[in-house]
């Protein structure tokens, strides 16, 4: 009888079925939010893994964060009924990376102990090379000689590589000998920078094609999510080890969607998507038009605004998920952004008390700083949150303290982790002595704790500095000899207390002080996860993820960015205001591209949620300390009122907004409405009466609603092939 599709493949539609079931040949999946996608890859792995074509550790698979990774492993396990043995290739680039780099260091002259800074690090290094060309690091800042690093990196440049312009336009022209000595010094000190997690692979694929080779063989199907995203040298990384010789298939499969591009900025090339056919001859392009995850009210509302943008790959996108009871998208107004935390809470709070679970809400800000508001907020109502992404917990005083006495114990050439804690807590080792400290140990090529312990022998010092290093020398070997013999936690716990690090803090009477020796605790308690202390210094230079409890049900709080691929019943935007968004700095570049970008941001928000969104702006905001009276986003005009509607005055919190000055709007006798007015938009709303003219395309209304995606630009040509 006929053999019946197995349990992964039902309730796939026909073209996600087919993208999952062509894993011979290229094949390249361009579609809009909430299609499937990342459905689709999973689906794939799990297909290739149950028709044993590939063992697991045979499929190469590369997520856009490493918390979609864990989820996508875990996806599979489901799908496959069972836990997936290994899949130890799958992650982000810079994990693989990593792994790849800990394999064949000595190819690229490090050790595969390598340390891998972060860009405190990085800029402090910087630093020290600029001052040692003898630059002012004032007129050439080292945080912005780091920055063009990273472009070039971004853009797989190494220093002979770089534009002759661009070299020129620092330090007086000695831009490449600065790029050429930052990489030897990384050198020197087994060390790389996130960059070189991509570059010194792709060196070394082609220094060494044998082990190129190797790899081919070993990786029968390689897959990519968020492809949009995806910068030249993690293209270049790819198309190594993608591309195959002539008449042996190459079984890529990448996915993604043009509109969700957000990370330009930092040297991503939405043209990979064009170049992808051209790199790998006669791939199938897959679209995917029905949206899975969003109500008609949401998509409707993302479909028109990005329609605003020019020079889209043609897409459509439907729903037939059409139910009169679902929520409009909510535009609320507040009069500062004290009250817009204090609304959103209470929305959030009414939710709760219909039984939404926290998990399944989220804020999303355009710009970190946004957060701290709502965290205070929720920290008063007792609202459990976590911050997704961006700086937290990891980049705290403390805890990178600590950090550099671990990665000192683990790896003790790291001499960045040296000079930040050879004299935290007060030793009395002066600038003087790490100065000396510093020669000696470059004069021989040594590492600096290694000078340490030369130096003590000799009669350099002063006795009370001799002393002292005397300590910390005899510290980190007792410490380094403890490494294999006492569980980590403990010994991470007895680092803290004999370095005098914990006592630092306890005998610091600041305000600060007591939370900092709470998180010094957390810290050794997020390490009980891990095996080794070397694993957890790898996790923490990688994650950049959330490392929240999972089990807790809290609202999420993360910026735009990082909200990508993510999905949640209720999303909350606040902060739609010219300036803040689109960010000044968008407007300031004066193009398209940058307010383009931005608004692909305000589609990937708004794409979130599965079945309410509620936008908000405010008419003061506090930035960098100075009262700004605002104007409404720009995109607030750009949405139709068929799927949008402005929420009434909001009468159950009004009277409790601020003016700069202190005091409640209603002291100044303005009649409520007016200081939220915003005449721009309410005009817009009246204008666009008809919602499904012009973008609307195909139906207008009801069973089944179809948005055209505005119209196909000269490049839809391109990847249609037509
Ligand atoms: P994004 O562009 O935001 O990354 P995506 O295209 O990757 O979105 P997914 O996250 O894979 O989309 O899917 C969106 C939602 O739709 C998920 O909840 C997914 O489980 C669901 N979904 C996808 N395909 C189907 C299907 N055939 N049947 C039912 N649900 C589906
Ligand atoms: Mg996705």
């Amino acid at each position: 009888d006929q053999a019946r599709a197995p349990d992964y493949l039902s309730g796939l539609n026909p073209e996600q079925r087919e993208a999952v079931e062509t894993v011979d040949g290229p094949v390249l999946v361009l579609a809009g939010a909430g299609t499937g996608k990342t459905r689709v890859l999973t689906t794939r792995i799990a297909h290739i893994l149950a028709t044993g074509k590939a063992f697991p550790s045979q499929i190469l698979a590369v997520t856009f964060t490493n918390k979609a990774a864990r989820e996508m492993k875990e996806r599979i396990g489901h799908l496959v009924g069972g836990a997936v043995e290994g899949m130890p290739w799958l992650g982000t680039f810079h994990s693989i990376g990593v792994k790849l780099l800990r394999r064949h260091a000595e190819l690229v002259d490090l050790r595969s102990d390598f340390t891998i800074l972060d860009t405190d690090d990085v800029v402090r290094l910087i630093k020290q090379i600029i001052q040692a060309e003898g630059l002012d690091d004032k007129r050439w800042p080292a945080k912005q000689f780091a920055q063009m690093i990273d472009g070039w990196k971004n853009k797989g440049l190494d220093p002979a590589q770089i534009p002759e312009g661009d070299a020129r336009a620092f330090a007086n022209g000695k831009g490449r000998e600065l790029y050429i000595a930052y990489q030897n010094r990384l050198k020197t000190l087994n060390a790389c920078d996130f960059g070189d997690l991509l570059l010194h692979p792709i060196r070394m694929f082609k220094a060494n094609p044998d082990v190129l080779k190797e790899y081919h063989q070993r990786f029968k199907y390689v897959l990519v999510d968020e492809y949009q995203d995806t910068n030249t040298a993690q293209y270049m990384w790819l198309r190594l080890l993608a591309q195959r010789p002539p008449g042996v298939p190459q079984n890529v499969c990448c996915v993604g969607d043009d509109d969700q591009s957000i990370y330009g900025w930092r040297g991503a090339e939405v043209d990979n998507i064009l170049r992808f056919e051209k790199d790998f001859p006669g791939a199938k392009v897959i679209k995917l038009e029905r949206n899975y995850r969003s109500t008609e009210h949401i998509l409707g509302a993302a479909g028109f605004l990005i329609a605003h943008n020019e020079g889209r790959l043609g897409k459509t996108l439907f729903t037939d998920r059409v139910d009169p009871n679902d929520d409009k998208v909510v535009v609320h107004a507040a009069w500062d952004s004290e009250e817009e935390a204090r609304a959103v809470g209470e929305e959030i709070e009414q939710l709760q008390r219909n039984q939404h679970p926290l998990n399944n809400m989220a804020i999303l800000v355009r710009a970190s700083f946004q957060m701290r508001e709502f965290e205070d907020r929720f920290v008063t109502l007792g609202l459990n949150y976590r911050v997704i992404g961006g700086p937290r917990f990891y980049e705290r005083l403390e805890i990178r303290d600590a950090m550099a006495y671990f990665r000192m114990v683990c790896q003790p050439a790291d001499d960045l982790a040296f000079e930040r804690i050879v004299n935290t807590p007060k030793r009395g080792l002066g600038d003087t002595t790490i100065r000396n400290l510093h020669d000696y140990a470059r004069a021989r090529d040594i590492p600096m704790l290694a000078a340490a312990a030369d130096i003590i022998e000799t009669d350099e010092l002063k006795p009370k500095a001799r002393k002292a290093l005397f300590d910390v020398v005899t510290d980190f070997r007792r410490w380094q000899s403890l490494l294999e013999t006492t569980p980590h936690t403990e010994l991470a716990e007895q680092i803290l207390d004999e370095s005098g690090y914990t006592a630092m803090w306890q005998n610091d009477k600041s305000a600060e002080a007591p939370g900092r020796l709470e998180n010094l605790k957390e810290l050794i308690r997020s390490m009980e996860a891990f095996e080794s202390l070397r694993g957890f210094l790898e996790h923490v230079s990688l994650v950049m993820d959330a490392e929240t409890n999972e089990n807790l049900d809290a609202v999420s709080i993360m910026t735009l960015h990082s909200a990508k691929g993510l999905e949640f019943e209720t999303v909350f935007l606040p902060g739609w205001e010219e300036g803040l968004f689109p960010h000044q700095r968008a407007l300031d570049e004066g193009g398209r591209s940058g307010l383009e970008e931005e608004r692909r941001l305000a589609y990937v928000g708004i794409t979130r949620a599965k079945r309410r969104c509620h936008i908000w702006f405010v008419s003061n905001r506090r930035i960098h300390g100075l009262w700004q009276s605002t104007l409404p986003s720009r995109f607030l005009e750009e949405l139709p009122p068929a799927h949008v509607e402005v929420a009434e005055a909001e009468t159950s919190y009004g009277g409790y907004g601020r003016n700069p000055y202190g005091q409640s709007r209603f002291d100044k006798q303005e009649p409520f409405q007016n200081s939220y007015s915003t005449p721009g938009w309410k005009r817009a709303q009246a204008n666009k009466t008809d919602a499904t003219r012009d973008n609307w395309g195909n139906r207008s209304g009801h069973a089944v609603e179809r948005i055209g995606y505005g119209e196909s630009g000269p490049r839809a040509k391109t990847i249609d092939g037509e």
